[in-house]
C-alpha cells in the first residue's frame, strides 16, 4: 500500500516533458542518477530503463524489430526490454537467466547457461545479451553458443562494459570481490573487455558491426532519450553456411 502510494507520488512529481523514455512511452522532467559511482540522467523513474536499454530499444524500433512471427532470445532480460519486446503481437519470447539463490526473476523465466544453451542451432531471429558476458568464465564458449543458436540473417545485440585498452583485461586467479570491483569495474565480474572484444565475437564466428547509435542524433535528441553520447551498440550477425566455423 505504502510503496503503491510512494510510486503514485513519484510519477506525480517526475512527470514532465524534458525527458522521453522510448521503451515506456512517458515523459520526465528527467532521468533520475544510478550506478556506483552514480551517472546522472540515468534511469526511467518510470520503468527503470537506462541508457543502454534505451539504445537497444531505438535499436530496434529503427530496424523494426521483432517482427511477427520471430523467435527471440533475451539472456538476463532486464525489466523494461523484457516488457517491450514481449508486448509485440505474434512472437515468441525465449528469457532465461543463470537462477542465483537470493534473486527473483519475473515468471517464465528459464534457468540458462549460456555456455551450454539448450536449444537447436539456427532457431532464434533475434538474440538480446546485454552485459552478461563480462561474468561469464568461459565466454568464448558462450559466444559460440550465441552464435549456434542464431539463425542465419538473424541479429544479435552483444553489449558488455569495454574500456578503452586495445586489449582485454582478464584473469582467472582475481576471484576477490574488491579486486575484481577494482580491476574489471563490478565485484562480480570476470575480466574488463577492451576494444579487441568484437575480436573474439568474430572468433566465435559472428560477423561484428559496431555501431554509435547516439552520435546519428541530434544533441538534442541524445539528451532527451537520454542515451550516452559515446556508446557502442555491438552487433553480431550470422553469414551464409559456408562462412561459418567449423566446430
Ligand atoms: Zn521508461
Amino acid at each position: 500500500m505504502l510503496g503503491a502510494l510512494k510510486r503514485w507520488l513519484r510519477h506525480r512529481a517526475l512527470r514532465g516533458n524534458a525527458v522521453h523514455c522510448p521503451l515506456c512511452g512517458q515523459g520526465a522532467v528527467a532521468f533520475l542518477p544510478s550506478g556506483d559511482p552514480p551517472r546522472p540522467h540515468a534511469l526511467c523513474p518510470f520503468c527503470g530503463s537506462l541508457e543502454r536499454t534505451r539504445m537497444m530499444a531505438l535499436a530496434l524500433h529503427q530496424r523494426g524489430l521483432p517482427r511477427a512471427g520471430q523467435h527471440v532470445l533475451h539472456v538476463a532480460p532486464d525489466r523494461s526490454l523484457r516488457e517491450r519486446i514481449r508486448a509485440t503481437p505474434g512472437i515468441t519470447y525465449t528469457a532465461g537467466d543463470k537462477k542465483e539463490p537470493g534473486y527473483t526473476y519475473p515468471p517464465g523465466t528459464m534457468d540458462l547457461d549460456v555456455t551450454a544453451l539448450p536449444f537447436p542451432a539456427d532457431r532464434f531471429d533475434l538474440v538480446i545479451c546485454s552485459h552478461v558476458l563480462e561474468h561469464v568464465p568461459d565466454d568464448r564458449t558462450a559466444m559460440r553458443e550465441l552464435f549456434r543458436v542464431l539463425r542465419p540473417g538473424g541479429l544479435a545485440i552483444l553489449l558488455v562494459p569495454m574500456s578503452a585498452r586495445p586489449t582485454t583485461d582478464e584473469d582467472p586467479a582475481v576471484t576477490d570481490p574488491q579486486e575484481r570491483r577494482r580491476r574489471f569495474g563490478q565485484h562480480d565480474h570476470v575480466r574488463l573487455y577492451g576494444r579487441d572484444y568484437p575480436d573474439r565475437l568474430r572468433a566465435a564466428g559472428f560477423t561484428v558491426t559496431v555501431e554509435q547509435p547516439a552520435q546519428q542524433l541530434p544533441p538534442t535528441d541524445v539528451f532527451r532519450f537520454g542515451l550516452k553520447a559515446d556508446e557502442d551498440l555491438v552487433l553480431g550477425t550470422k553469414g551464409p553456411a559456408s562462412e561459418r566455423p567449423r566446430s
